[in-house]
């Protein structure tokens, strides 16, 4: 019995992707173990990746490199630094939520950190870009394109002047399409839209490589990753094998255009519910920025009714729904709602939600 997961992250594979079949094939079939026979199925991935972003971002421009590395999002977080701060010393951050905040601290162990406007001490909001400070010789602007825990979402970024912009993509790589030449890093970790952990796709300009601070790990430094067709070291075999399955599944299911429309229409679901129930559940989030992939939410006021929310959350297990709780620091509840996770289990979703207001409202 297929239970529902609507967790964070690591998320759910695709049904279709069904991990006993990936072992027997994997370890029992197609054992890598020769350094060609591995070389040849990375450099079949990254043209599987390329094969994906020419629907993801239309067309992968030529001067743009994606590596398969490791250390998640997190190790991107310094990673970015450790090989663009070197430009100017210096790098601009818009800190909208929990992640882009994280990554902010991690650059400034490497340069000089400015945050483009104070981060908004209203929850659900973001600073209005016409309040952002940008300066014109950072080394690079960064952002957080979809913020997991806060449910953020920056939709779209003033472009100033050479500064290049670096986006972590982390929760909505996959889910839409992007213009890829707006930028010059995007990155994220696999283990939400593209399978399980383990892999950090970064796709970077060609012309940001090379020039890493002295003290960047040779792991670290994509111009070198990038000569070594991202495998300088062990890499995570497995990890990259079921990313090329979902890949697949991904091409299968009408690309990145078709992943956009269900998550649209996913998100638009428990929106409407969200809206339709005379303010016993609300969103805490500003309605312009308003992700579609984690929708945290209330129970039972706009403040949440801690002891309706417990009960939301019993309930949701007995019908084998799980990972509703929102992030602890956030409160309340959350839906996260990647690729794998079906419009139909989105629906069962919001029918148990009407059912629960129904027994609890007045
Ligand atoms: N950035 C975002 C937006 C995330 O959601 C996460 C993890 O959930 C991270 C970065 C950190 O990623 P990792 O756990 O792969 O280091």
């Amino acid at each position: 019995k297929r239970v529902l997961n609507f967790g964070a992250g690591p998320a759910k594979l695709p049904l279709e992707v069904s991990l006993t079949d990936l072992f027997f094939e994997f370890f029992v079939l197609r054992i890598i173990r020769k350094p060609q026979t591995l070389r040849n199925f990375f450099d079949n991935v990254l043209k599987m990746l390329i094969i994906i972003y020419l629907f993801y971002f239309r067309y992968v421009p030529d001067n743009y490199k994606i590596l398969l590395m490791q250390g998640g999002g997190t190790g991107a977080f310094a990673s970015v630094a450790l090989n663009l701060m070197g430009r100017s010393g210096k790098a601009d951050y818009l800190v909208t939520g929990i992640w882009s905040g994280k990554a902010s601290k991690e650059a400034a162990k490497f340069g000089k950190v400015n945050l483009v406007a104070p981060k908004s001490t209203k929850p659900g909001t973001a600073p209005h870009p016409s309040t952002w400070k940008l300066d014109p010789e950072a080394s690079y602007f960064y952002y957080c394109h979809n913020e997991t825990v806060d449910g953020i979402t920056i939709q779209n970024i003033r472009q100033t002047g050479n500064v290049p912009i670096v986006c972590d993509m982390s929760s909505s790589l996959m889910t839409q399409r992007v213009d890829i030449s707006k930028y010059g890093i995007i990155f994220g970790g696999t283990q939400k839209n593209l399978g399980p952990s383990g892999v950090t796709i970064v796709i970077v300009r060609e012309d940001l490589m090379g020039n890493p601070l002295p003290c960047c790990p040779t792991i670290l430094d994509y111009g070198h990753v990038s000569d070594m067709n991202s495998i300088h070291n062990t890499p995570t075999t497995f990890s990259v094998y079921v990313m090329e399955k979902v890949l697949q599944w991904v091409k299968k299911n009408g690309g990145v255009e078709e992943m956009e429309r269900r998550a649209i229409a996913k998100s638009q679901l428990l929106y409407n519910t969200i809206h339709n129930s005379n303010k016993f559940y609300s969103s805490p989030v500003d309605e312009e920025i308003r992700s579609r992939i984690n929708i945290p939410f209330r129970v039972g006021g706009p403040n949440g009714d801690e002891k309706l929310e417990k009960l939301f959350l019993q309930g949701a297990e007995k019908l084998e729904m799980y990972q509703l709780k929102g992030h602890r620091l956030v409160g309340g509840m959350r839906a996260s709602l990647y690729n794998a996770v079906t419009y139909e289990e989105v629906e069962l979703l919001v029918n148990y939600m009407n059912a629960f207001q129904k027994q609890h409202s007045l």
